[in-house]
C-alpha cells in the first residue's frame, strides 16, 4: 500500500467541525496547549451557534456555519460534530485536499479508512485515503492498556463493563446532569431530555440502538473496532456498556484471558512504562484509579491488576480515562500529529 505525503511543511489551515460542542471545545484547547502549527482556524457548527465567539490563542474567533466553502484551503479538518454531519461533508472535505480526522462512527469500519490509536498502530495512520478515523472513546482508553499485554503474549478472549460518564453523550447531557442532580436534591422528580433516562443518582444500560442480537451498538463497536485497530479479526470479545452519574471520565472494568498465565507483576512492569498509561495499583492504601483522578488529563490510568481466580490464564483490571481527552480530542490531535513532516 503506498503512504499518504504527510502534510506541508508550513503551518496549517485546520478546520474544527463542530467547535461549539464538547469534544470541539477540547480540540481547541489542546490545538493550544500542543502548539500544533495552525496558521489559520476555522471555527465550523450548525446555524444554531453561528456567531457565536471562542477565544483561542487571544483571538476572539468567531463561530460559523458549516458550508463547503468553509473547507477551501484547508488542510486538515477535525470532526467532531457527529455521523451525519461527517458523511455529509466527507466529500467536499476531501475534494478541497484537506485530511479529515473525524472523531464519529461514520467511517471506522470502512476499508481504506484506518482506525487509529497512535499509540497502537500509528503507521496506519500514512495508509489514508483523505479520511481517518478516531475510534469509540471507550475503546481508545481499552486498547492502551491491552496492546503492551498483547505485546507480550496473544490474547484469547476479552470481557469488559464500562461505566460512562454523561460527558460521553455530549456538552449538553453533561448540562442535563447538573440541572437533574439539583432537581433530585431539592425533592423534586427529574424528566430527562437529552438522555433517554435520567441519569442523577441512577445509571442505565447504554442507550445507543439495541440490535438484533441483544447487543448495543456501544458494545459492538468496542468489539469491531479494537479487532480492526489491534489487527485481531477473530479476537474473542465481549462488552456491556452503563452509563453512570459521573460528570466527565469514563471507567472499565476488564478480563483478559491468554493462552497461558501471565504474572501480576509482569502485566504491572508492562504497563508502568506502556505509552499513555499511567499505573496506580496501591493495594497497600487502597488506591485505584478513580475518573476524577483522570479528568482534564492526557494519561489512562489502571491498576487493580489482580489474577482472575476463576480462570489461571486471566487477568482483571480496572482502568479509567478522560474520554473527552485522550478518548476523542487528544487522539484525533495525535494521528494528526503523526502526519506533520518529520524535521
Ligand atoms: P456535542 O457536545 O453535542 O457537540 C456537537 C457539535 O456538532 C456542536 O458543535 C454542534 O454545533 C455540531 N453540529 C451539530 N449538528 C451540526 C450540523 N448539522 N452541522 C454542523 N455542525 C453541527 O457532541 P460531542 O460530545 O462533542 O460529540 C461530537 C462527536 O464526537 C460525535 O460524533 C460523538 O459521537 C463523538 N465523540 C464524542 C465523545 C465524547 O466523549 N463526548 C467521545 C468520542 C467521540 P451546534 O452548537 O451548532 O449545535
Amino acid at each position: 500500500m503506498i503512504s499518504a505525503a504527510p502534510f506541508p511543511n508550513r503551518p496549517l489551515t485546520v478546520a474544527v467541525l463542530g467547535a461549539s460542542g464538547a469534544v470541539g471545545q477540547e480540540l481547541l484547547q489542546l490545538l493550544e496547549e500542543r502548539n500544533f502549527p495552525v496558521s489559520e482556524l476555522r471555527l465550523l457548527a450548525s446555524a444554531r451557534s453561528a456567531g457565536s465567539r471562542c477565544s483561542w490563542k487571544g483571538q476572539e474567533l468567531v463561530v460559523q456555519e458549516t458550508t463547503a466553502q468553509a473547507f477551501e484551503g484547508v488542510d486538515l479538518v477535525l470532526a467532531s460534530a457527529g455521523g451525519s454531519v461527517s458523511k455529509a461533508w466527507r466529500e467536499a472535505i476531501v475534494a478541497s485536499g484537506a485530511v479529515m480526522v473525524d472523531n464519529s462512527s461514520a467511517f471506522r469500519m470502512e476499508d481504506g479508512v484506518p482506525l487509529v490509536v497512535p499509540e497502537v498502530n500509528p503507521s496506519a495512520a500514512h495508509q489514508h485515503q483523505g479520511v481517518i478515523a478516531n475510534p469509540n472513546c471507550t475503546t481508545i482508553l481499552l486498547s492502551l492498556a491491552l496492546a503492551p499485554l498483547a505485546s507480550r503474549r496473544p490474547l484469547r478472549r476479552v470481557v469488559v463493563s464500562t461505566y460512562q460518564s454523561a460527558s460521553g453523550a455530549g456538552a449538553r447531557a453533561m448540562d442535563e446532569l447538573r440541572d437533574l442532580s439539583r432537581v433530585v436534591l431539592d425533592g423534586g422528580t427529574p424528566t430527562s431530555e437529552v438522555l433517554p433516562h435520567s441519569l442523577a443518582f441512577n445509571l442505565f444500560l447504554h442507550n445507543s440502538p439495541l440490535q438484533s442480537n441483544g447487543y448495543c451498538e456501544e458494545e459492538l463497536k468496542m468489539v469491531n473496532e479494537t479487532r480492526k485497530i489491534m489487527g485481531i479479526p477473530d479476537l474473542r470479545f465481549t462488552a456491556t456498556c452503563v452509563r453512570v452519574p459521573v460528570l466527565r471520565a469514563h471507567s472499565e472494568a476488564v478480563n483478559v484471558e491468554f493462552h497461558e498465565p501471565f504474572s501480576v507483576e509482569e502485566a504491572r512492569s508492562l504497563l508502568a512504562s506502556a505509552p499513555g498509561v499511567e499505573l496506580l495499583d496501591d493495594s497497600a492504601h487502597n488506591r485505584f484509579p478513580m475518573p476524577t483522578d483522570v479528568t482534564g488529563r492526557d494519561p489512562v490510568m489502571v491498576g487493580r491488576i489482580r489474577q482472575d481466580i476463576s480462570e489461571p490464564n486471566a487477568l482483571e483490571f480496572w482502568l479509567c480515562g478522560d474520554q473527552i481527552r485522550k478518548g476523542a480530542a487528544l487522539n484525533a490531535i495525535q494521528i494528526a500529529e503523526l502526519l506533520l513532516p518529520s524535521v
